[in-house]
């Protein structure tokens, strides 16, 4: 296991194109760590530089307590599994297993004893004499993370590696992963651009913006409860966060007819006054029955159905509250006719309000549940 810390790290490439900015971060032996963001902000550079595969611009980067920024990829105990596989299309799965011990001079017994382990622990025993053309697409991941785990080493690096398979098996992987870090230990740093993979595997997510910034980072029910900024809270959820933008006045927000009093929901409403403000709730947090009083309470909207889809598990309403369309989910038993109207709650604890200027969340004394 291996404990990381970056210093304002950043990447500026030859080009001078400043892919990374400032990023600071420590990462805990054994952490489950995921790099996610819109395509092109910064994730694969950051994950090459931990590498080695990347030099760093400025900054200080450290693997147990030692400065790694010079350190070649072999002297930081890594291995790294990519999107294209890179499988030997010419060598068998277990020949692709053991190939990286066979490069370095190990003992056929021992290889043979690694690549039997490992393939116990992937479930490839049984494909152990096929060549990657006969296997399916999770298949050939599997081999493809099997023989980056055969090697004993800290810093496991993963970059996107469930993109090419399909829906189905990219669930099954997901679990995979999870059950394989579990039981290795090794630090793990995994680069998505999907926020369910991120949400679902990992101990805490990091969060960048395209131009190499961060955003936050947190643990899943961090982020998706306690959203530092819009971006964040606009990234982490799915259907997205309902976001209604408005001017203050008196403490109260007006968009189309709506009309919603920020008191109960900020710290302080006065320094709002006259500011333009994102008010913001998330599609699953509204409530059909009526909501208690005082600091339990909520606000009490009524909408015009446009359209309803079933999902199964749930019904994503699209509505109409005083000309504003949202988006709420609901409980597939009680969908609504389209056309009808549909009264629903927001309660105040599931009520967040961002600052449009500086995009940051205001502060609020709920507790958030
Ligand atoms: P992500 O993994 O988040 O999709 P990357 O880290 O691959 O993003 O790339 C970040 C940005 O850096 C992109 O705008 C990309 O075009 C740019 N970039 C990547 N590699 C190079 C390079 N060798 N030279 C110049 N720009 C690059």
């Amino acid at each position: 296991m291996a404990h990381l810390l970056f210093k304002d790290v950043n990447k500026v490439y030859p080009n001078g194109y400043h892919a990374v900015h400032d990023f600071n971060m420590e990462i805990k032996d054994g952490e489950f760590i995921c790099l996610v963001g819109d395509s092109g902000c910064g994730k694969s550079t950051t994950l090459r530089m931990i590498a080695g595969l990347e030099e760093i611009t400025s900054g200080e980067f450290y693997i147990d307590g030692e400065l790694a920024n010079q350190m070649s990829s072999r002297e930081r105990g890594i291995a790294m599994v990519f999107q294209s596989y890179a499988l030997y299309p010419h060598l068998t799965v277990y020949e692709n297993l053991g190939f990286g011990l066979t490069l370095e001079g190990i003992d056929a017994d021992v290889i043979d004893e690694k690549v039997k382990q490992t393939a116990k622990i992937l479930g490839l025993t049984e494909y152990l004499e096929r060549f990657p053309r006969n296997l399916s697409g999770g298949q050939c991941q599997r081999v493809a993370v099997g023989r980056a785990l055969i090697r004993k080493v800290n810093i496991f690096l993963m970059d996107e590696p469930l993109s090419n398979l399909d829906a189905k098996q990219r669930v099954t992987m997901r679990s995979e992963i999870k059950q394989i870090h579990r039981s290795v230990g090794a630090t793990t740093i995994y680069v998505t651009h999907d926020q369910t993979e991120a949400m679902t595997m990992s101990d805490r997510i990091v969060v960048m913006k395209s131009g190499g910034y961060v955003q936050q980072i947190g643990t899943p029910y961090e982020l998706y409860f306690h959203p530092r900024n819009l971006f964040v809270a606009g990234f982490i959820g799915e259907p997205p966060m309902n976001f209604i933008k408005s001017v203050v006045s008196g403490g109260k927000i007006k968009a189309g007819e709506l009309e919603l009093d920020l008191t109960p929901v900020v710290k302080d409403v006065k320094a709002l006054e006259g500011k333009e403000v994102v008010f913001a709730f998330r599609p699953e947090a509204i409530k059909v029955q009526t909501p208690a009083k005082g600091k339990e309470g909520g606000y009490e909207l009524d909408s015009v159905v446009d359209l309803t889809e079933l999902l199964g598990d749930m019904t994503n309403v699209y509505a109409n509250v005083g000309n504003v369309n949202v988006i709420l989910k609901v409980n597939p038993h009680h969908t609504p006719e389209m056309g009808a109207h549909f009264k629903f709650f927001v309660p105040y604890s599931a009520a967040y309000v961002f600052d449009c200027e500086t995009e940051l969340a205001v502060e609020s004394d709920l507790k958030r549940h």
